[in-house]
């Protein structure tokens, strides 16, 4: 998956950014007041793959929902944030998937 280099959450810009490295060592983390999404790079001294990436932008942006929705506790409970975001790749790639076919198609 090509990560955006910006999305919209409820009517919110932010910008996304990859950083070599984010403060204590976590894969990703979301700023709403800033307005920044933010995916590390390295993580403990290994490169996060890009399914990683995929993964971690996807995490970041349930937690981005929740703190919209003012769902906040539900936000700090990383094993619903994970497991929801977990979830969501898969038909987010199957959209995905069916419009680069439908694109095939009309060319
Ligand atoms: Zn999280």
């Amino acid at each position: 998956m090509v990560i955006p280099k910006k999305i919209r959450i409820g009517g919110q810009d932010i910008s996304v950014v990859n950083k070599e490295r984010l403060d204590n060592d976590i894969l990703g983390e979301i700023c709403l007041a800033e307005g920044v999404l933010q995916i590390a790079d390295t993580f403990r001294n290994i490169k996060q793959s890009e399914s990683s990436k995929t993964n971690t932008f996807i995490h970041e942006i349930v937690h981005g929902i929740l703190d919209t929705m003012g769902e906040s506790k539900l936000s700090k409970n990383e094993r619903f944030v994970c497991t929801f975001a977990s979830l969501l790749v898969d038909p987010i790639e199957e959209i995905i998937k069916a419009n680069m076919s439908r694109e095939e198609d009309n060319e």
